[in-house]
């Protein structure tokens, strides 16, 4: 694998790799949540308030137009990146939740009656969950949910069972930030389409890791957030097909989003701006298309390779260290591991490692429902990325070791 052979050089890629915490080298191992970013990131944030900073879409100066270009380019890199067939289908937000919050309303505003239902499942983080929630409250719809097995993988038979005339939506997650597992969205998608439901996938925790094609999976609409893929905080991508987002109401109002306005009457502007209200974050879309070229210059299907390899690597190791439960045993596994070690607590373990200079995450991820399914209340969970070694593996072995001693 190229990774291996090149890790020391994709490691200095990432300076914050070189911090030290409470006098350890950091192991940073909490790439679910969030991303370390590489210098190409850095630099091009740097470089667009350096050289390139003004509002976009509406000048006619030489910077504006500058920015504006850059933007655009920045919507173009994306939509290559998902394999979207029209670079006005893809919406930059602020992230996942947002994205979703956008469907929900303006599909939800356009597309959902009272009495009617939509499908999610067990295994979702709470914004695949909660904006949905909102929805139901104003428009009283029922919202049906995919259960999963001991292994953390969906049940497709009960999936199947739950469609009705009413059934509008289904939006699931491609991959579980607790349970790692890969669900199978081209079949979920298949099943959505042989009911005539489109559909949501989350791809919060799939996007930066493995690689995603819309039109391949003939998805509806598709969602993921900036900072986990090495990009910026605060930037996010909805993609949506345009025959959906066209019909759909906008979601919020402001400028750029309008052709025309008058106290009488305001009409909308084209896609994608139509859902792009007020100044958008010009700086963060050409940082996340910096991101995106950082993923392909070492390319995808390389990266889901070599963190397979270190999800491997980890699993047997935490497993001959004995008294671990793993939540999620699918085959088909992102590289997550959430786990309980002992009896010792997930918040108690989290701290001492961190005192090492490890960094993992604590609780219940956002994810209260898959909490509930196992009966517990939150677990300790080590994430993986590109940037991750065995090294560092080997050190939160050592680490959760001398915290079971000191129990
Ligand atoms: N969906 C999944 C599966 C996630 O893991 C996360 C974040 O952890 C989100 C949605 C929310 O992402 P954001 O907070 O970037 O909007």
């Amino acid at each position: 694998m190229d990774i291996i052979k090149n890790i020391e050089q994709i490691r200095k890629d990432f300076p914050i790799l070189e911090e030290k915490v409470h006098k350890h080298k950091l192991v940073y191992l909490d790439n679910a949540a969030t991303t370390q970013k590489p210098w190409s990131v850095i630099k091009k944030i740097e470089e667009g308030y350096t050289h390139q900073n003004a509002n976009v879409h509406r000048g006619v100066h030489f910077l504006s137009q500058m920015a504006t270009e850059a933007h655009e380019d920045a919507r173009k890199t994306v939509q290559n990146f998902l394999g979207a067939e029209h670079s006005h289908e893809i919406i930059f937000t602020r992230g996942t939740t947002e994205s979703i919050n956008l469907v929900a309303y303006s599909f939800g505003e356009t597309f959902l009656k009272e009495g009617d239902e939509i499908i999610i499942s067990e295994m979702e983080h709470h914004s695949n969950i909660v904006p949905w929630q909102l929805l139901r409250t104003r428009k009283n719809i029922t919202i049906k949910v995919i259960p999963f097995n001991e292994k953390g993988e969906l049940d497709l038979e009960t999936y199947s069972s739950l469609f009705t005339e009413r059934t509008r939506l289904v939006a699931v997650t491609h991959v579980s930030n607790v349970l790692g597992t890969i669900n199978p969205v081209k079949e979920i998608i298949k099943t959505a389409h042989s009911h005539n439901v489109p559909v949501l996938i989350d791809g919060a925790q799939s996007v930066p890791h493995i690689s995603v094609n819309v039109k391949d999976l003939d998805v509806d609409f598709y969602v993921f957030s900036g900072h986990k893929i090495y990009g910026p905080t605060g930037m996010g991508v909805l993609y949506g097909k345009e025959k959906w987002l066209d019909a759909m109401v906008p979601y919020q109002g402001g400028g750029e989003m309008i052709a025309q306005v008058s106290f009488e009457n305001t009409t909308f502007n084209e896609l994608p701006y139509k859902f792009e209200a007020g100044t958008p974050d010009f700086i963060g879309s050409t940082a996340l298309a910096e991101a995106i070229r950082y993923v392909q210059s070492i390319g995808m299907n390389e990266i889901a390779a070599y963190e397979t390899y270190l999800l491997n690597y980890a699993t047997e190791k935490l497993k001959n260290l004995g008294d671990i439960r793993i939540f999620g045993t699918s085959e088909h596994k992102s590289a997550v591991i959430s786990m309980q070690v002992g009896n010792i607590h997930h918040y108690d373990m989290g701290t001492l490692l961190d005192k090492l200079g490890i960094a993992l995450r604590t609780g219940h991820h956002c994810a209260q429902p898959i909490m509930k399914h196992f009966g517990i209340e939150g677990t300790l969970r080590a994430s993986f990325a590109l940037y991750n070694t065995t090294e560092e593996i080997d050190a939160l072995i050592s680490g959760i070791e001398r915290v079971k001693k000191l129990f």
